[in-house]
């Protein structure tokens, strides 16, 4: 029997545990699973498969997985661009709300096609995404044939929407989407941050985590001041002992940010075996507060902590590159403790085998090794940057952008060779986009165009907002304040 597909006298990066690299490897795919990987052999070229790859001038490394995203608003990028981080909180929040009373679900829709369309031209094979109407999401990256982690945000004190309602919402889809698609659709519990949610949002959170052991927990952990604040309000020492005490504190959690950590909120992840994802574009683009700490990567992979990187809202930064993400991780880290604080490889392991290990899925994905599921990409190293093509690994997380990626391969499937997109149709997909915003933009007196951006008025925005769940998280926070001073 022939194979589906034979990679040959290509560049492999394996990422396997040895970090094992072949400068004229072979790759060997078959119902959705990679067979074999090893040195190519004189007759590879004429070997019979359904789809036989010359890898000359290639790449071939494990598919990358966006360890944190959020995917509805992507059809605005470039509406962002230039706000600071209050315009851009309130704005957000405003839209938030109104997502979650069923309004604009038309721009989600467009805006998930995208996103899937964008990522598998980045690379992205697997993504991890919290939304507050996270089906458009699975279903726009179940049909075009891409992996995925969904589930929609719970939180009581970002938004109005009531909280049983919310968690109606979050059974409903586990039940709807957990394992569709081939199982390459799987669901997740999200309750949404540490500083917007109360106690008793995580306690329900961890009741339906319980009732669902198979998925993972994603959320945002540490990631502002209020973090901690909120926990203290929430009867806790601080956000890791509120979620120990709910029992959420384990190898499930996966945690976007962790950015305001402590040496013993490092000691307690490791020890709990919780993942985290780390995104840095956002947070260079949108740091609040200049003074505020940096996440603590190197000392988190010191404790050997799992960390995956992620995109988070990339339509704030207007990148989905997730390639350039380990440059910005390398570069941002090195400014706040010192350079050299990443070998290469590291990098390349956070962009695949840690991001899968963080989802709980690095048996299956995350490295080119016989046995795992086929997600893998194949990068064109024919541009001159790279040439003559010495150290791989600094290359793929220094030179590489989304850009390189030539073909992408997901459970076996090739969803773009040689740059043409096959599982999607890339002009309606814009086409769609671009009706949807200029919809939007009408409705609600948003005005972007080919100039840049222009929100709606102050009225319109405050209008749009929620109104009870932000004066309780204001009221909570400013209460704890004074506690803590007095
Ligand atoms: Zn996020």
């Amino acid at each position: 029997m022939s194979p589906d597909i034979l990679i040959h006298d290509a560049t492999v990066l394996t990422v396997n545990e040895h970090n094992q690299l072949y400068r004229n490897g072979t790759v060997v795919i078959d119902s959705g699973m990679i067979r074999d990987v090893r040195p190519s052999e004189s007759d590879d070229a004429d070997a019979t498969a359904e789809t036989v790859i010359d890898g000359s001038d290639s790449l071939v490394m494990p598919g990358l997985i966006n360890a944190h995203a959020h995917l509805e608003l992507t059809a605005l990028i470039g509406a962002f661009s230039e706000m600071g981080v209050g315009e851009l909180v309130t704005e957000m929040t405003a839209l938030c709300e109104q997502l979650g009373r069923g309004q604009y679900e038309y721009l989600v829709k467009a805006g998930c096609e995208l996103a899937a369309l964008n990522f598998i031209r980045s690379g992205i094979t697997t993504t991890n995404a919290m939304d507050a109407l996270p089906s458009h999401g699975a279903e726009a990256f179940g049909e075009a044939g891409l992996r995925g982690f969904f589930g929609p945000w719970i939180s009581d004190l970002f938004w109005d929407l009531p909280e049983d309602e919310q968690f109606e919402r979050a059974r409903s889809f586990i039940e709807q989407y957990h394992d569709s698609y081939d199982g390459r659709v799987q669901a997740t519990v999200c309750p949404h941050d540490d500083w917007s949610c109360s106690r008793d949002v995580w306690e329900r959170t961890a009741e339906l985590a319980a009732e669902y052991p198979d998925l993972p927990v994603h959320t945002h952990l540490l990631e502002l001041d209020a973090s901690n604040t909120m926990a203290r309000a929430n009867d806790a020492d601080d956000s890791l002992a509120l979620l120990d005490e709910v029992g959420l504190l384990d190898e499930r959690l996966v945690a976007a940010h962790f950015r305001v950590a402590d040496e013993e909120d490092i000691e307690r992840m490791a020890a709990h075996g919780a993942s985290v994802a780390h995104c840095p574009s956002v947070f260079c683009y949108w740091e609040p507060d200049g003074e505020t700490e940096w996440t603590p990567v190197p000392a988190l992979r010191e404790a050997e902590t799992t960390v995956g990187l992620g995109l988070d809202d990339h339509y704030w930064h207007d990148s989905s590159d997730l390639l350039s993400e380990a440059r910005q991780a390398r570069l941002a880290a090195n400014l706040s403790f010192g350079t050299n604080q990443f070998h290469s490889m590291e990098l390349v392991r956070m962009l695949t085998i840690e991001g899968a290990r963080a989802l709980g899925v690095g048996d299956e994905l995350g490295s080119i090794e016989p046995g795992k599921r086929a997600d893998l990409v194949i990068l064109d190293l024919s541009d001159p940057k790279f040439a003559p093509q010495t150290n791989i690994p600094a290359l793929v997380a220094n030179t590489a952008t989304a850009d390189d990626v030539a073909s992408t391969i997901v459970d076996g499937e090739v969803l773009m060779h040689d740059n043409e997109v096959r599982s999607m149709n890339p002009d309606p997909v814009c086409e769609r986009a671009t009706a949807a915003i200029e919809r939007f933009s009408d409705e609600i007196g948003w005005e972007i165009d080919i100039s840049g951006s222009h929100p709606p008025s102050h009225l319109r925005t405050a209008r749009d907002l929620p109104k009870r769940g932000p004066a309780h998280l204001v009221a909570r926070l400013g209460l704890q304040h004074l506690r803590d001073r007095f």
